[in-house]
């Protein structure tokens, strides 16, 4: 399975992730994550990225397709991968079509999880992430058993830097004009399909998994 997810800041992609990961045992590389840790071990790479991602704009596609480059080229995602958050750009998007041909992989599916606007800042600012095993969970949508510990590991839960509404309108913005048109370019490539991420995250999941194996 080489998986695609697209979608909106706070459709439920890592959310999905997690479970296709599980399912597949494939590698997940999100490029969220990737920047988020080297902000946390202060690299360049972070110091760099960091500016954008706090005022909710996207890092410089030189940098982010590097990061991808390298992350696929490594042997453990030879038999499939779950790229999450990445294509964002046009840009990003024609990069991926040249590395995965350099690879002579061809993508399985490309999943995008639909949300409407109104619903987004609500679940983005009520995300919450457990600091050791960076499993996702919701304040009232997928709330802990004990407030504030992973259910997973018993981590404690964090709030990201950019979960800010002044943040997210940014990020919803930066969707829109940058990320949203390649809707068009994979419908073109007939690898492109929508699901209805208001569902709840079980049927998500159900639907992703059905699209991906009439694939
Ligand atoms: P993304 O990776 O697309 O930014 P996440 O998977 O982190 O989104 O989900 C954003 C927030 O919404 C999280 O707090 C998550 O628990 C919650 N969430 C994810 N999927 C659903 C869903 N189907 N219904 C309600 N809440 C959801
Ligand atoms: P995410 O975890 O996917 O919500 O990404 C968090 C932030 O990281 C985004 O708001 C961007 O600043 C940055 N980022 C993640 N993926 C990309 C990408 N493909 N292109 C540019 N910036 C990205």
């Amino acid at each position: 399975m080489y998986i695609l997810l697209m979608g909106p800041p706070g459709a439920g992609k890592g959310t999905q992730a997690e479970r296709l990961i599980d399912k597949y045992n494939i590698p997940h590389i999100s490029t969220g994550d990737m920047f988020r840790a080297a902000v946390s071990q202060g690299t360049e790479l972070g110091k760099e990225a960091k500016r954008y991602m706090d005022a909710g704009g996207l890092v410089p596609d030189v940098v982010t397709i590097g990061i991808v480059r390298e992350g696929l080229s490594k042997p453990e995602c030879a038999n499939g991968f779950m790229l999450d958050g990445f294509p964002r750009t046009e840009e990003q998007a024609v990069a991926l079509d040249g590395i995965l041909k350099e690879l002579g992989i061809k993508l399985t599916g490309v999943i995008n999880i639909n949300v409407p606007d109104s619903e987004l800042v609500g679940r983005v600012t009520g995300r919450r992430i457990c600091k050791q095993c960076g499993a996702t969970f919701h304040v009232s949508f997928n709330p802990t058993k004990v407030e504030g510990v992973c259910d997973k590991c018993s981590g404690a839960l964090y709030q990201r830097n950019d979960d800010k509404e002044e943040t997210v309108k940014n990020r919803l913005q930066a969707y829109h004009a940058q990320t949203e048109p390649l809707i068009e370019y994979y419908s073109k490539q007939g690898v492109y399909t929508e699901i209805d991420g208001l569902q709840a995250i079980d049927k998500v999941f159900a639907d992703v998994v059905a699209a991906l194996e009439s694939k």
